[in-house]
This record gives structure tokens, C-alpha cells and sequence, in this order.
């Protein structure tokens, strides 16, 4: 075992293991979430302290000289760089609520799906108006994978989405549920559903909630949202610069920039500091620049900006578009991680949401860097 990684080098290694994915041996074995919104093709893995999502499935993760021989049936296993032995890793194993159903005969795994260690995640509507227009749709999207694939289904009513909450806490110890949904043909752009989801669970468990929807028309769904439970929202601009939204996501494009700082402003008066984030791919096109840029101003705002290493997903326009590098990730997330320690808006500090779960991005590690 390599006992001299030090600190910073276990940052850059996680960094780099999350941009290039693990070769599995066995992988067919393990269990592996493909298809829908969120982190797909990846598993969740415990190494040195942090857990993160790291792909599996990718093109890049069938090249990548990260690789583990077949994990024991509980998760072990260790991570290897050729010939170089770098850790023992910990693969995270199937929830226990998986093996139940609702009272509606729907299997729990096909209503909500656990996320890196603790969280439960689900996407209400498997459906968004933008996906089925090639003109239009984003092109890294997979959200219509896991339906067809009947792994899910296409709408998740209120009562089951309580059910599976108030089972995973219990059997799992979740500790935070996040909600997001495909955009469906109402000016509320899915904030309808969302407040209708998070009234029916908090009134069977008490947990975070995030929820994740585009900007809606009328900001008053921020209050609603926020006083059936939800504890903080993100609205995920994904990229940057109008030059890369008009290229990769025209449909989404339609909603400015300019909306979208509108309704960061209206959401973080509700939610307040931290509590609004988005996400930010990085590796669609946008530069180092145009995204620090971008984030500084957010943050000034107090809304976390989520920057993620872009991973192309099978099976969508984008599956041969090449994952960005560690250097181009590097030079991101340490300055950002910075501005973020700078601000006391790091991702201990929020209540729920991908920002603080944290596992899609090495942000979290390099803040750490930076806490003193
Ligand atoms: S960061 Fe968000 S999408 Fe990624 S594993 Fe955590 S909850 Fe899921």
C-alpha cells in the first residue's frame, strides 16, 4: 500500500480518478444505476475519507488506468494505477429499502435511488419537454434512459415518494432526500410537482430536502416550496456562457441567463445564503475564465455554484465528447474552493442538496484544503 499520498496529493488523486472512472473487473456483478438524471454510469466509492461517484460505464472509465479487481461481497477492494497499489476502496452496496414495495405495488428502487452513501434521489417527472426534440433537447442528458430500460417510472405520485423517504430513513439512516424532475409544459416549470412531493413527505419524515427544478415563471413558488419543507433549491445552469447553452442545450437556452440570476436573487432572500445552487459542467466547452468568473459572481450572490467534471454518458449525443482533463478540472475547482472557504459558504454549511452531498465534484475535497 502507497502510505506516502499525502494530503494534497489525495486531492489531485481523487480529481483525477473522478475525471478518468475505474476499470471494474466483475463489474456486471455490482450494482450500478444507468440511465436518468444525476450521476449515471458511476458508483458510488469510499476512498481515503471521502465518498464519491466516479464512472464506470463511460468510454473514458474503459480506458482509465485506475482499475479494481472484483470487489468482495462486501464492496473491498483495491485500487490499483498499473502496478502501483494507490488505496483500499470501499464500493458502496445495495440500501436495504430496495427490497420493498409500495403500497401500490411499485418496487421502492424504481421510485427513489440511493446516491453516494446517504442520500435518497429521485426524479418526480421522468419526462421534460425538451428531450424528445433532437433540435432541442440537451445533449447530455439521459433522462429518458432509465424508463425505457423500465427501470423507473414516468411519474412518481406524492404518497409513494413518502413512503420510500419515510423506509429509508428507517432502514438506511438517509439523511437527506433530493428531488429534481424533467420540465414538463407549465409556466411553473415543475415547481408544481415538486411542492406537492415535499408536502406528502415532510408530513411522514422529517429530513433535508432539496428540490431542483428551471427558474418558474412566478418566484412566489420559492415561499411555497420552501414552507411545505424544502430546505433548499437548485436550478442548474449546467453551462456558462450563452455560446455553449445555444450549442449543447438550445431548448434549455430558451430560459436566459439573466432569468436565471433574477430567480438566484428572489430564491436566496427565501432559502437564504448557500441554500440556492447550481450546477456547472465543466468540459462542455465553457473556459477556465468564463466559469470562475461566473462562479465569483454567484457566490458574491450567495448561491454555491456546483462546478462537475462533465462525464459523457452512453447512449446520448454527447457519448463521445471527451471528459475534461484533471488539469482543466484542477485549475477550477482549487481557486473556486478558495473563494468558497473565503465566503463561509463551503458544503458543511448548507442544509441539503447536491452542493452538500458533494460526491458528483472533488469540490468538497479542495475546500477542505482551504478550512483551517
Ligand atoms: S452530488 Fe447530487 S447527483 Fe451527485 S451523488 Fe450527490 S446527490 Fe446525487
Amino acid at each position: 500500500m502507497n502510505t506516502m499520498i499525502t494530503k494534497k496529493h489525495q486531492y489531485q488523486l481523487i480529481n483525477e480518478i473522478q475525471t478518468q472512472g475505474i476499470r471494474i473487473e466483475g463489474l456486471q456483478d455490482l450494482s450500478v444505476r444507468k440511465g436518468g438524471a444525476g450521476p449515471t454510469d458511476h458508483k458510488a466509492v469510499k476512498i481515503f475519507d471521502d465518498t464519491i461517484m466516479v464512472p464506470v460505464f463511460s468510454q473514458e472509465a474503459k480506458y482509465s488506468p485506475f482499475y479494481v479487481t472484483k470487489p468482495s461481497k462486501m464492496g473491498l477492494a483495491v485500487l490499483k494505477r498499473e502496478e502501483e497499489t494507490i488505496a483500499n476502496v470501499r464500493f458502496i452496496g445495495e440500501p436495504k429499502f430496495y427490497k420493498e414495495v409500495t403500497s401500490d405495488g411499485i418496487p421502492f428502487w424504481k421510485i427513489a435511488r440511493l446516491h453516494s452513501k446517504d442520500v435518497l434521489a429521485t426524479t418526480v417527472l421522468q419526462n421534460c419537454i425538451r428531450y424528445h426534440e433532437k433540435e432541442t433537447s440537451c445533449q447530455f442528458c439521459a433522462i429518458g434512459e432509465s424508463l425505457k430500460n423500465d427501470l423507473t417510472i414516468a411519474y412518481k405520485k406524492p404518497q409513494q415518494l413518502a413512503e420510500v423517504a419515510k423506509r429509508a430513513v428507517e432502514l438506511d439512516g438517509v439523511r437527506q432526500f433530493i428531488m429534481t424532475t424533467g420540465t414538463p409544459a407549465s409556466s411553473d416549470r415543475g415547481a408544481k410537482i415538486l411542492f406537492e412531493s415535499v408536502l406528502a413527505v415532510t408530513k411522514q419524515v422529517t429530513i433535508p430536502i432539496q428540490v431542483q427544478c428551471e427558474p418558474p415563471d412566478d418566484f412566489i413558488w420559492f415561499q411555497k416550496l420552501k414552507e411545505a419543507g424544502a430546505s433548499s433549491i437548485g436550478m442548474h445552469l449546467e453551462a456558462v456562457s450563452n455560446r455553449v447553452r445555444q450549442q449543447i442545450m438550445s431548448g434549455k437556452a430558451g430560459v436566459s441567463i439573466e432569468f436565471y440570476f433574477q430567480a438566484f436573487k428572489e430564491a436566496v432572500k427565501v432559502f437564504g445564503k448557500g441554500n440556492v445552487s447550481t450546477y456547472i459542467l465543466a468540459g462542455l466547452g465553457d473556459t477556465q475564465q468564463e466559469i470562475l468568473e461566473v462562479s465569483n459572481k454567484l457566490i458574491q450572490m450567495g448561491v454555491y455554484p456546483f462546478v462537475v467534471p462533465f462525464v459523457p454518458v452512453t447512449n446520448t449525443p454527447l457519448e463521445h465528447h471527451p471528459a475534461p482533463t484533471k488539469e482543466f478540472m484542477e485549475s477550477i475547482l482549487d481557486p473556486l474552493a478558495y473563494s468558497l472557504v473565503k465566503a463561509g459558504m463551503t458544503s458543511d454549511t448548507l442544509a441539503s442538496g447536491c452542493a452538500k452531498c458533494g460526491a458528483c465534484s472533488t469540490l468538497q475535497s479542495f475546500e477542505k484544503k482551504y478550512v483551517v
